[in-house]
């Protein structure tokens, strides 16, 4: 079995197509999926997808994209709607420097409070990391020395340095379809370098289709595409490699029934 540990079964791509979307995962062995939430105001909708499919959980943050439209939103709120049985997990949040969207300040502050929130639930935080090595390892630190809590860095395309920094710190890594682009030789490198037991697979879907289906819509299906390469990678079989991973995100994923 794998898991699509990120995707976004709310985003308007899948709207009409859903029931075919989690059939063909299903079809492809992908066993279970975490939609991730990308705004706490919109939480009613992914719980409401997370509800109509057994193996489909959710997770409850705010975007870096949208920072500062959600800025303020505590960690005793993020708490509070972690109580419900589908959502399995906080974030996505953290820092984009990538794109021009959500202020640095209010990113960091949503960061942290997120980060929070994980620490105090138990529930892992999912991080989104872009072009922002150097801040995401420093709040990591800084963090992680008040208190432990579970993340992983998702769709990881940052340095060697701040995974390293981040395995160090107990944390896990996520690698979508960007690890099976021709050009990505130092993330495949990367990959293979880091311990088997803390990475995971994930589509990103809507976005970021894997190698062969490239520029065309991504879907849950597709994990084991990366999967494959993961496996390739790290020099052992595609059941290895789901094996492994799934073993992974349910030590991580606590929540989410095995
Ligand atoms: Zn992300
Ligand atoms: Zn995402």
């Amino acid at each position: 079995m794998l898991v699509d540990s990120h995707c976004h079964l709310d985003f308007p791509d899948f709207s009409d197509d859903l029931d075919g979307i989690v059939s063909r995962a299903a079809a492809a062995g992908v066993g279970r999926m975490v939609t991730i939430s990308t705004r706490v105001r919109k939480l009613d909708q992914l719980i409401a997808i997370a509800e109509r499919y057994d193996n489909v959980y959710c997770s409850v943050g705010t975007h870096p994209h949208n920072a500062d439209e959600e800025d303020g939103v505590s960690a005793d709120e993020l708490i509070a709607l972690t109580k419900h049985p589908k959502v399995v997990a906080l974030g996505e949040a953290g820092l984009d420097y990538f794109y021009d969207n959500g202020s640095p300040e209010a990113q960091a502050r949503g960061f942290r409070a997120h980060i929070a929130a994980a620490r105090a639930t138990g529930l892992p935080l999912v991080i989104h990391t872009r072009e922002a090595d150097e801040d995401c390892g420093r709040i990591l630190e800084e963090e992680v020395a008040k208190g432990s809590f579970a993340a992983v860095l998702h769709c990881y395309t940052g340095g060697r340095e701040l995974a390293l920094k981040a395995i160090s710190l107990g944390l896990y890594i996520g690698f979508t379809g960007i690890l099976t682009f021709k050009k990505s030789e130092a993330l495949r490198a990367l990959a293979a370098e880091l311990p088997a037991d803390r990475i995971l697979v994930e589509t990103d879907s809507p976005y970021l289709a894997p190698g062969k289906f490239r520029g065309k819509r991504n879907e849950p299906a597709y994990v084991v595409e990366v999967a494959k390469v993961l496996a390739e990678t790290c020099g052992v079989s595609l059941e290895e490699i789901s094996r492994q991973t799934t073993e992974n995100f349910f030590r991580l994923f606590s929540r989410v029934k095995a």
